[in-house]
């Protein structure tokens, strides 16, 4: 019997929920994303994530960051306008509709006030990587009324709900109900099979993807597709399931039974968004 807490995602859905810009749309209207992420020893982070934002459809990508991942956004992404930060304040970034908080970010005195500006916006906040160890150390900083959606694979689950590793994976579907009841989020728990869940909602389970994701960097981009859908107005269960699913298409056709590096998966969303469209 088909259980009614549980929806396998499908090319209509994602298809139906993804925002196409209609003929009055402007940069602003599709959605400006603003990306905290990067630091001096992780920049590549930075540009993944920036990466898949634009690749995702953003009417435009705000970055801010230290100076070293700044050098490599603007290297590779000529299309992000940038703010380098010489201290922790988002005082001189533009109004942004979403952001992509964590990735590569380093989880020091300086990243904590950093995440603790972003969260104190009143725009949806997509959290990964090191900002989910600084959430899991001070619980304060999700204390917000605008939306949240967290990202995190087993490890960092299990940072967050204190709860063992191996408890998580063997009931993966049990511990991000949990996660998104107790943390008041949107949780997108990342592996083989990914799994988003919002409070009243059932679990949404993505089932493209395949082990070729396996690989450095593509859950950075996964959060830059993600905050570029939030940032277009979806929701952040809509953003992530959406997200989740895109993430994974582009993933089988860009490793297309070879290896991929992170970067090819943000070159083929748009493909991905491509082929869905065919499917409607
Ligand atoms: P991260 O854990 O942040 O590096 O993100 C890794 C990304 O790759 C997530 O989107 C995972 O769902 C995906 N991924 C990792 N391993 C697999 C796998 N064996 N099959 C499918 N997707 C995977
Ligand atoms: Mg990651």
């Amino acid at each position: 019997l088909p259980d009614p807490d549980l929806a396998a995602l499908t090319d209509p859905d994602v298809a139906a929920l993804l925002p196409s810009p209609g003929a009055e749309s402007d940069k602003y209207r599709r959605g400006v994303v603003g990306i905290a992420a990067g630091s001096h020893a992780y920049t590549g982070a930075a540009v993944l994530a920036v990466g898949g934002a634009l690749r995702a459809g953003a009417g435009m990508v705000r970055y801010a960051g230290p100076s070293a991942p700044v050098a490599q956004v603007r290297t590779h992404w000529p299309e992000a306008v940038i703010t380098e930060l010489d201290r922790p304040s988002l005082a001189g970034v533009g109004r942004v509709q979403a952001w992509v908080l964590g990735p590569g970010l380093g989880t020091d005195d300086w990243a904590h006030e950093l995440a603790a500006q972003v969260l104190a916006s009143d725009v949806p906040v997509l959290i990964d990587a090191d900002a989910l160890s600084l959430v899991a150390r001070d619980h304060s900083l999700l204390f917000r009324s605008a939306p949240v959606v967290l990202t995190p694979h087993a490890g960092e689950l299990s940072r967050l709900l204190r709860v063992a590793r191996e408890r998580i994976e063997a009931s993966r579907l049990e511990f991000v109900r949990r996660a998104a009841s107790e943390l008041n989020a949107t949780v997108l728990l990342k592996g083989s099979t990914t799994v988003i869940a919002e409070a009243d909602r059932p679990v949404r389970v993505n089932l493209t993807g395949s082990s070729w994701l396996a690989t450095g960097g593509t859950g950075d981009v996964l959060s830059g597709v993600a905050g570029a859908l939030l940032a277009g107005g979806l929701s952040g269960y809509d953003a992530a399931s959406c997200a989740a699913y895109l993430h994974g298409l582009a993933g089988t056709l860009a490793a297309d039974g070879a290896p991929l590096v992170s970067a090819d998966v943000a070159t083929a969303i748009p493909e991905a968004m491509r082929s869905l469209r065919r499917a409607r």
